[in-house]
């Protein structure tokens, strides 16, 4: 009998985000290989006896090569275990996912691809700033702001021009440069700006600035970290008292 593999999204932060299909998913598993990015409380909900496997993926320090990670999951489902395979957000938005699935299938080896919420739309949401509304941004654009791939730098400029919504992932280490690009391509350094930092976490924390004012704003920023650039910014004046009351009815009482 061989096993399956299940490329689980783990949700931006709070483990409460997981999706009933991704903890049906760890509630089966034999093996769980994780990401950096994914919660303990998630984690957690593996059975005892499942084994654990630190992928790491730091951008400069990665545990196990892609290529081992691609065998890894191979043999374990070769030996009829049921495997997760869980990363940060969506297991498709920057993950390598897409390169596990393409090795596993190429293998003949039984996968599924759970969802999960990603960062990149559930980060800004949490902190009051929808991607898209009426009459302020009809589109948005998901970067990465820095990547190991040799792949082309995005182009920064015309990208937020199209779509009145710049989204970047990865970005902290990078945004001097991003910034630069930006303001050099005719950008408006009135543009409103903002970092979020630890997402749906409870030490989540909102930074709103300007594109000129961004770099001053962000130099103690850390990752991970989720950076906006839009005219969106700007409704998260209206928006977060609403957020901040739901949030405090939502907590736990008593300590
Ligand atoms: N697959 C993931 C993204 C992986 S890339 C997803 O869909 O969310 C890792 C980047 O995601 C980080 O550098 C950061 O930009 C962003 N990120 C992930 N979790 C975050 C969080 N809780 N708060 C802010 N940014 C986060």
């Amino acid at each position: 009998v061989s096993g399956k593999v299940y490329i689980v999204g783990a949700g931006p932060g709070d483990p409460r985000l997981l999706t009933i299909r991704g903890l049906e998913c760890l509630r089966l598993a034999d093996v769980v290989v994780y990401d950096r990015l994914v919660d303990g409380a998630v984690l957690d909900q593996a059975p005892r006896a499942a084994r654990r496997i630190f992928a790491g993926k730091e951008p400069e320090h990665h545990p196990l090569a892609q290529e081992a990670i691609h065998e890894l999951l191979a043999e374990e489902a070769a030996r009829g275990r049921t495997v997760v395979r869980l990363k940060g957000g969506d297991p498709f938005v920057f993950g390598r996912g897409g390169e596990e699935a393409e090795f596993l299938a190429a293998r003949g080896i039984d996968f599924e691809i759970v969802p999960g919420v990603s960062s990149a739309i559930a980060v800004p949401g949490a902190a009051g700033i929808p991607l898209t509304h009426r009459r302020v941004s009809r589109a948005f654009a998901v970067v990465a702001g820095h990547t190991c791939s040799p792949d082309p730098e995005p182009d920064y400029p015309s990208l937020l021009r199209g779509a009145g919504t710049l989204v970047v992932l990865m970005g902290v280490r990078s945004l001097p440069r991003i910034v630069a690009r930006l303001l050099e391509g005719g950008i408006d350094p009135a543009t409103p700006a903002a970092v979020v930092e630890n997402g749906t976490r409870p030490d989540q924390r909102t930074l709103v600035t300007t594109l000129a004012g961004l770099v001053a704003a962000a130099h103690d920023a850390r990752a991970p970290a989720v950076i906006v650039v839009g005219e969106v910014v700007r409704l998260r004046e209206r928006i977060r008292p609403l957020a901040a009351e739901l949030a405090a009815i939502d907590a736990p009482s008593g300590g």
